[in-house]
């Protein structure tokens, strides 16, 4: 078949979005930037500074920092190899068919050329610094020089089990070399500067649902350094409670706790052990799992035949250390002189690993079980987990897309509320109407010179009657129709129509814009 009657059969392919993500679109997307010049205005009197980071980060401090055995870190992170030894890659490939061929031990001679020639050259690569040379891969590679050492042995004689197992062997030690670093897209952010926020689009692979996406939005803020003063905590919330009262959103609950430190929270962790274990059998699958990883996540739980069992177990409050019961009665006081109104919630320990004392979670209403709008809490000791100095540390993370979806909700219950953060506050529309080759020059230096200004102009890009031009305008809902044709290029005196009343008055270029601006 020649190329050209291929291509003729190729049907065309329908793309659609990847499965839990979505195109924010106008009008919507105005009030996705007036959200976030809302949080510009609310942090910036807060002295807080935005920062911008990358995207991917190594799977490792994720890891680290989150927590192993966190949903975020096993399952839902879009993770890959990041290499540039594309050669090496090929050959692995081409040595593990090989050794998938390698059913008799007679057949050795299939595997052994390309899987020498692999690890010769992956050796290079590692002394050459291309291959990381991570305590993993110099394991690996012993291991393989080892397997193929073997395997060079085996006879006709050899125990069929025996060398089928090293077979399999040395097949995933060639898949488990990780021949670039490991990368993640970033599912979680902690930024690095002191009283810094960030917006950033999260990748988790969770399922997607109402409020819950593949990709999706934060806005977050923290602060690093200083003091770990009861202060700072409040006046974080504070500024999180401002910018939603700024945003008129809606049923705003401000749930708090405190989980404690490294000092009191493992006694409490032993101790909730030790109760949920009395109940194990009568536990869902996944909370008997965490009894034994981390028993606190168990409190997460929303499984209902889990609730009255868990509602029973003792309150981690009655368990904290002097110092961070002393800590939490001062956060508490300090967010009641700010006047934020706060609820208790002992079941709130968040699911990251690095949280300790103040934890908080923001619901608001319109948003079914997805209700978080915002999380956070206090760790003071991740910096260190991850190679830097002590250093204090407070936080949160904002779901954008939940908050926009709470927005929305509110202003489908109250239509017509111009102080709606839904309300368009976009400039009213001009459109121009030109005919004539003359006329289109002067358009389009009108188009640039009213736009420079501020005003939402159409410059239709094709000649049209202005019958016809003016239907289009009045269907664009626009409010002016500034008319072009010869007559007003000769006579340098523009026609500007307003299309509500129909009224046509006489202008000249130079006084369009200050006339249009004492009409706004
Ligand atoms: P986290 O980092 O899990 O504490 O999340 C902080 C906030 O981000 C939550 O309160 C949600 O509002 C939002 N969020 C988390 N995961 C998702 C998701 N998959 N889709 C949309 N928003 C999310």
């Amino acid at each position: 078949m020649s190329e050209g009657a291929a291509k003729k059969e190729e049907k065309p392919r329908k793309f659609q979005a990847i499965r839990g993500t979505r195109d924010l679109l106008p009008p919507e997307t105005a009030l996705w930037n007036r959200v976030e010049q809302t949080a510009h205005e609310v942090f910036a009197t807060f002295g807080f500074g935005e920062i911008r980071l990358p995207i991917f980060e190594q799977t490792e401090l994720f890891a680290r920092s989150i927590g192993a055995d966190t949903d975020v870190v096993s399952k839902e992170m879009y993770t890959f190899e990041d290499h540039d030894l594309h050669d090496l890659n090929l050959r692995r490939s081409r040595s593990i068919t090989d050794i998938e061929l390698f059913t008799e031990p007679t057949n050795v001679g299939i595997i052994l050329p390309y899987a020498k020639h692999f690890l010769t050259e992956a050796k290079q690569e590692l002394t050459a610094g291309k291959l990381p040379r991570t305590p993993s891969n110099e394991f690996l590679l012993a291991r393989i020089e080892s397997d193929l050492e073997y395997l060079a042995t085996v006879t006709d004689a050899t125990p069929r089990d025996a060398f089928r197992d090293r077979r399999s062997e040395l097949r995933r030690n060639m898949q488990a070399l990780e021949l670039g670093p490991v990368i993640s897209l970033r599912p979680e952010v902690t930024a690095s500067v002191c009283r810094a926020y960030i917006e950033h689009n999260m990748h988790r692979r969770e399922r997607p649902q109402k409020g819950r996406y593949r990709q999706f939005y934060q806005i977050d803020a923290e602060v690093l350094g200083g003091t770990d003063a009861p202060a700072i905590d409040a006046e974080v919330i504070e500024m999180v409670m401002t910018f939603f009262e700024r945003l008129g959103l809606e049923g705003v609950q401000l749930h708090i706790n405190s989980i404690g430190d490294k000092k009191c929270r493992p006694k409490y962790v032993e101790l909730l052990r030790a109760e949920l274990s009395k109940v194990k059998d009568r536990l869902g699958a996944d909370s008997q799992r965490r009894i034994e990883t981390n028993p606190l996540r168990v409190l997460d739980s929303k499984l209902e035949s889990e609730q009255k069992l868990i509602e029973r177990m003792p309150h981690i409050a009655d368990h904290l250390c002097e110092e961070c019961a002393e800590n939490y009665r001062g956060v508490k006081k300090e967010l009641e002189l700010r006047g934020v109104k706060y609820r208790e919630n002992w079941r709130l320990v968040r699911g990251l690993d690095y949280y300790m004392r103040t934890t908080f979670e923001i619901t608001a209403k319109g948003l079914g079980s997805q209700n978080a709008v915002c999380g956070g809490g206090r760790y003071d000791g991740l910096v260190e987990l991850l190679g830097g100095p002590p250093t204090k540390g407070i936080g949160f993370a904002i779901g954008e897309d939940r908050l926009i979806l709470s927005l929305q909700e509110s202003a489908r219950a109250h239509p017509g509320d111009s102080g709606s953060p839904l309300a368009t506050r976009h400039s009213p529309l001009l459109y121009i109407a030109w005919m004539g080759e003359k006329a289109y020059t002067t358009a389009i230096r009108a188009a640039k010179n009213l736009r420079n200004a501020g005003f939402r102009v159409e410059l239709p890009p094709l000649e049209q009657k202005f019958g016809k031009a003016l239907g289009q305008a009045d269907k664009l809902g626009a409010r002016f129709a500034l008319i072009l044709g010869d007559n007003e290029v000769t006579s340098g005196q523009w026609t500007l129509k307003t299309l509500a009343d129909g009224k046509q008055e006489k202008l000249r270029e130079s006084d369009l814009v200050e006339h249009l601006k004492k009409q706004l």
